[in-house]
């Protein structure tokens, strides 16, 4: 592997945060006893979380779902993945493993402990925390900045064609887009890698 660092999104990278916002609204509409689409619900997901909280816009929906819910937030319904876990270990093994994500602090820490558990990464950059978001270059210079690393020695892994693959090519980063078996076509910028899924990753990089 010629990586020092590999960087990765959060969202849909290393968590699966469409299946955390069905899990979610499943639990709130159940909790007031209303039946939601589930196609329309899984569409409702891969749009965004405003989508979904929009599908329970009853208040009833959401005063139900505060009583009976650990937590109301939809990063409490990441699920661990074995998958991204493997990948980070040993990835990490061979190069410096870090995070740049957008989103609040607080949520995207709760959503990368539920992914991932008890795991080493360094540097974790949210922009919630520095103020700014991918794709600006700031946030990718932020976090060369901690690495200490040119560019071109670093590899920024996610799954938003904008946010994650433009942004990161822009300030020299290699990239490797995650596509979830979306068209190449989505893509606005060269990228060095496409895979599939976040399991893919050692054996494209040759990790
Ligand atoms: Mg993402």
């Amino acid at each position: 592997m010629t990586f020092r660092a590999v960087l990765f999104d959060l969202d849909n990278t290393l968590c699966d945060v469409v299946s955390a916002r069905v899990r979610y609204a499943v639990h709130a509409a159940r909790a007031a006893g209303i039946q939601l689409d589930a196609a329309g619900l899984r569409h409702a997901a891969e749009e965004g979380t405003e989508t979904v909280t929009s599908l329970l816009k009853h208040e009833q929906v959401r005063r139900a779902a505060w009583r009976t819910m650990p937590s109301h937030d939809i990063a409490c319904h990441v699920e661990f993945s074995q998958a991204a876990r493997s990948v980070v270990e040993r990835i990490g093994s061979q190069a410096q493993v870090g995070i740049v994500s957008n989103g609040r602090s607080r949520t995207q820490m709760v959503k990368l402990r539920q992914a991932l558990g008890d795991v080493a990464l360094w540097p974790i950059v949210i922009s919630g925390q520095v103020g700014v978001r991918k794709p600006a270059r700031r946030i990718f210079d932020h976090a060369l900045a901690l690495l200490g690393m040119p560019a071109d020695e670093v590899l920024f892994v996610g799954d938003d064609p904008l946010e994650d693959m433009l942004g990161a090519a822009r300030v020299g980063m290699r990239a490797c887009w995650i596509s979830h078996g979306r068209s190449p076509e989505q893509l606005t910028c060269a990228v060095d890698y496409v895979i599939e899924a976040i399991d893919e990753l050692p054996e494209a990089i040759h990790a």
